[in-house]
């Protein structure tokens, strides 16, 4: 008895066009989306042309923290010493 395990196939096509004009995009700039995971034509690729969702404020933050930490963790070595 074979059970006809059907995989569930989503047929998701690729629309390799500009998410914000809806332009289709040249076949050299495919393949690069940008930070916010979608892909652009070469006039929306930057993020301040496509009011790109991504938060790079949240995203500096995050790395100003960590280093900040770091260095936190430095001085306390240092007072120790
Ligand atoms: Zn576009
Ligand atoms: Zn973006």
């Amino acid at each position: 008895m074979n059970d006809s395990m059907e995989t569930t196939k989503t047929t998701t096509k690729k629309k390799n066009r500009c998410y914000f004009c809806n332009k289709k995009i040249p076949l050299v700039m495919r393949g690069t989306p940008c930070q916010c995971g979608h892909e652009y034509c070469s006039e929306h690729r930057l993020p301040e042309t496509h009011n790109c969702e991504f938060d790079c404020r949240s995203e500096h933050l995050k790395n100003a923290e960590s280093k900040i930490k770091a260095m936190k963790c430095v001085c306390d070595k240092v007072n120790r010493v």
